[in-house]
């Protein structure tokens, strides 16, 4: 890609209502844009570090067994009226059109969570021990009416989620399952490059037992954590307990923290207001034992970012980099074009090896470019100039080290192929 034909722009301005680092350097890097309060556009490089978040999801998701599928946003009142969620604060109604005034069908609920629609379609396909157990999820936009959207892509009134939901026969195979999501979301966080601590907390109006969370340390974080990073104990504020920790000699420790997963051994609540059961091997009629499990690839993106840049920008894990390499092409006065030349030959080149490279060919100063470089936090800067023409080779820079190595062409492509 050519930075020159690039939908956005970079921009040196801070945003004066933004007060997060993620916000601000997303915004200044030309990755997102902001509609409104908590509501972001994901401009075309924003967009790129998003998918790349979520193939990994799906891959570590699929190796454990689920289907991915796609449920509606408008979902009407009558199955939120089932689980008795018409009424939170978070959901956002839809109002009713004018022509369709006395029409009751007319009202909706966006989707804030998907449990009561993915209840309505498993009734549809689960009747017998035979179709136990299942577990299908999704990628897509939710819709909450925070009533203090913060931190840019953390806390959004529309946001991404993956959520996964698991259908069961007994509470073993919940069990069962229940870790091995546990071990999916360590892989996920684990290639995002993130480092998560498991902890305990409350089940909110889905059950009484505790439900899991995966948070991240960062002060930029809305929740407090009580772990022990010996013998792996994790409990959120709300439930934290000192006594829960008592086997254990080394001390506790607390920080703030970032919410990016949250599990739950959701039990029989959905079933049973959506009448979803089977017949066991005995034909007798027991209710299906449900779980559901959420991650924030939005909240991720912008934890990511909080985890890792620097004073001068972003420095992104070369898993979810928008692109693997930045070509920055500094001609100054190359009044023959041999520079100009001699980037877009390695640009065509990289591009036939299969680098993702992101080429500024762009006409301006060494300054601004090496800025810009900085601020989008591609992890490999390759710089062309007369310099480096000179020597016969290219310059290669690690975004985050100081250190600029002057290599060839031919080791480049060896270390982004690695
Ligand atoms: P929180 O405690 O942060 O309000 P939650 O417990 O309500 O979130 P879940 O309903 O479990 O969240 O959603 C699953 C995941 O979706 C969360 O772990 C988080 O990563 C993400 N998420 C939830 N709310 C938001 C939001 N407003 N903006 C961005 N991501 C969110
Ligand atoms: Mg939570």
């Amino acid at each position: 890609m050519k930075q020159s034909q690039l939908f956005a722009k970079t921009s040196r301005k801070l945003s004066e209502s933004e007060a997060s680092k993620n916000a601000q350097f997303l915004l200044r890097g030309g990755f997102i844009d902001k509609s409104s309060a908590g509501v972001y556009t994901l401009l075309p490089l924003g967009l790129r570090v998003l998918e790349k978040i979520n193939k990994i999801i799906r891959e570590e998701i699929n190796a454990i067994g689920a289907e991915e599928l796609l449920m509606p946003s408008l979902i009407q009142k009558k199955y939120w009226e089932k689980s008795g969620r018409w009424g939170v604060d978070v959901i956002y109604k839809t109002s009713t059109g004018t022509e369709n005034k006395d029409k009751k069908d007319f009202e909706y609920g966006l989707g804030w969570t998907h449990e009561e629609v993915i209840s309505a379609i498993a009734v549809k396909f689960i009747n017998s021990y035979k179709d136990l157990p299942k577990a299908a999820y999704q990628i897509q936009t939710k819709f909450r009416a925070e009533a203090r959207p913060q931190a840019g892509l953390l806390r959004g009134r529309e946001f991404s989620m993956k959520d996964l939901y698991s259908f069961h026969e007994s509470k073993e195979d919940l069990d069962n399952y229940y870790e091995k999501v546990i071990n999916a979301y360590k892989n996920i966080f684990k290639r995002l490059g993130l480092k998560t601590l498991i902890c305990e907390t409350g089940g909110g109006d889905f059950t009484k037992e505790y439900t899991h969370e995966f948070q991240v340390l960062n002060p930029a974080g809305e929740d407090t954590i009580f772990y022990c990073e010996k013998c792996g104990f994790g409990q959120n504020q709300e439930v934290y307990k000192p006594e829960a920790h008592k086997n254990c000699k080394n001390p506790i420790q607390s920080g703030r923290a970032i919410e990016v997963g949250n599990i739950f051994k959701l039990g029989i609540k959905f079933s049973e207001a959506f009448g979803i059961s089977f017949l066991n091997k005995n034909g007798e009629k027991k209710p299906v034992i449900m779980g559901s499990y959420g991650i924030g690839p939005t909240r991720v993106l912008g934890t990511i970012v909080e985890e890792f840049s620097d004073e001068y920008g972003i420095i992104w894990p070369e898993t979810v980099a928008p692109f693997q390499v930045h070509l920055v092409e500094l001609s100054g006065k190359d009044s023959d074009g041999k520079v100009t030349k001699a980037a877009m030959a390695l640009y065509e080149k990289l591009v036939k090896n299969d680098i993702e490279v992101l080429y500024d060919d762009r006409d301006a100063s060494t300054g601004e470019k090496l800025n810009d470089a900085d601020l989008m936090g591609i992890p490999n800067r390759v710089v062309i100039s007369e310099k480096t023409l000179a020597a016969k080779k290219i310059e290669l820079k690690i975004r985050g080290s100081k250190k600029t190595d002057l290599i060839s062409e031919a080791e480049l492509i060896k270390i982004l192929q690695k």
